[in-house]
């Protein structure tokens, strides 16, 4: 089949325009007539950095927060590096608040404050995780096994309420937050099990004079797709294999409370005398920002693509994320609706109220048969051009990723199939 063929409804790496590719495949033999590729350009180049910085403007812009409160960082680490860094960055971050707070108590008695602070962290350190799916499981166990699960306090966990198995979102009055944790984490949207928070959960919101608890999200399945209230987190992060580029950089943002000079990390040594993991250098926000994501060698090229997107929704969408969002969910609702017309054949897998617009998780039976109805169903889709439907390996099922690069009319087209197939005999 050619690409104008297929409908990709794989969960990522995901499809990228069309339109942006092309440019990009020109890009990667001579870039903007220089005679060299996008990708053997020099990362300290100044049209690298130039398309750095716009890229960063550009997701301030489309997404609407203010670059003279957050800090946009480039990374490599994927989605998983980042369930690490948020860790050793924002237990550094209290760390650094901590000692701060007792040098104003004690002076610069250093034998004391440290005694003070090896207390503290003992008695008071604590990181809360909201669990609602497999990443956010995965960020968990990655925390314990940085910090010791003895610092790590599991605020909610959907399997609890749901059966052993993730779909549902535990009802906010049931959570058990610590009282000033270092950060509190949860995945915006899961994108093996289809889960989504409907809206920011109203307990983290900031009061009026803005002050609340630490909010770190993971939004890599759904970055783009949604209007967020940014001011509202500390940290989010997203792999781009999704909704913004393709596979190998990876973005956080970051609240510059959180960066020198307001914060300083704590140094190595004095980690190691509390006993806290001490952070390699790629992973550590403060670096990585003071060196305009250009410490090491960054892919330009990935960034370059991301950019690129970023500058295709601008113009797509005169009002910016919203214009986005409102496709997104009329594309959601299509493909829901045809799944829920068809009670019999076809069973939503989480929550109604939990239910991601990214990721559409389903089962397909008939005449009691799921395994093989799905194998059909898979074999049905692909002949007419719709792949990338198969469930993540480890639950099973269908899953389509309706992610941005997703036009209406292969939502339209994947509606219409749910329909057909249920309807045959
Ligand atoms: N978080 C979410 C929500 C994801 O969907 C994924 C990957 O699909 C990850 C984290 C892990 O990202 P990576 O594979 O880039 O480490």
């Amino acid at each position: 089949p050619s690409r104008a063929d297929i409908t990709y409804f794989g969960a990522g790496p995901a499809a990228l325009p069309t339109d942006v590719l092309e440019a990009a495949s020109k890009a990667l033999l001579d870039f903007n007539g220089t005679g060299l590729g996008i990708a053997e350009h020099s990362h300290r180049s100044e049209l690298a950095t130039n398309i750095i910085n716009e890229a960063k403007a550009d997701l301030a812009n489309y997404l609407e927060f203010s670059q003279d409160n957050y800090e946009v960082i480039f990374m490599q680490a994927g989605g998983t590096g980042e369930f690490a860094a948020s860790v050793y960055n924002l237990v550094g971050a209290w760390v650094s608040r901590q000692h701060a707070a007792l040098k104003k108590d004690l002076g610069d008695d250093e034998e004391a404050i440290l005694a003070a602070l090896r207390n503290k962290v003992e008695t008071e350190l604590k990181v809360d995780y909201i669990v609602t799916g497999g990443w956010s499981l995965k960020a968990y166990q990655e925390a314990q096994r940085l910090l010791g699960p003895e610092y790590v306090n599991l605020v909610a966990d959907s399997r609890t309420i749901n059966d052993g198995k993730f779909g549902k979102i535990p009802d906010e009055s049931t959570w058990k937050l610590s009282k000033d944790a270092a950060y509190v984490y949860f995945c915006d949207n899961e994108t093996v099990d289809g889960v989504e928070f409907p809206a920011f959960p109203s307990i983290l919101t900031p009061d009026a004079n803005g002050n609340g608890p630490i909010v770190v999200a993971d939004m890599s399945s759904n970055i783009l797709s949604r209007r967020i209230p940014v001011n509202n987190y500390s940290l989010i992060f997203f792999g781009a294999q999704k909704n913004l580029g393709c596979t190998g950089v990876t973005v956080a943002i970051l609240k510059k409370s959180f960066l020198p000079p307001h914060t300083v990390q704590p140094s190595a040594p004095l980690l190691r005398k509390l006993g806290l993991p001490i952070p390699p250098i790629i992973l550590q926000y403060e670096i990585i920002a003071k060196n305009n994501s250009l410490y090491n060698t960054l892919s330009i090229f990935d960034v370059y693509i991301a950019g690129q997107v970023l500058k295709k929704l601008l113009k797509t969408y005169p009002d910016k994320v919203d214009g986005q969002q409102a496709v997104a969910e009329k594309k959601a609702s299509l493909i829901y609706g045809a799944l829920d017309a068809h009670p019999d054949v076809y069973r939503v897998v989480p929550d109604k109220a939990a239910r991601s617009k990214m990721n559409i998780c389903f089962r397909v039976t008939k005449n009691g048969d799921t395994d093989e109805t799905e194998k059909t169903f898979l074999k049905a889709a692909t002949v007419l051009g719709l792949t990338g439907l198969k469930g993540h390996r480890s639950v099973g099922g269908i899953r389509a990723s309706n992610y941005n690069s997703i036009p209406l009319e292969g939502a339209e087209k994947l509606a219409k199939f749910i329909d057909d197939f249920a309807k045959a005999s």
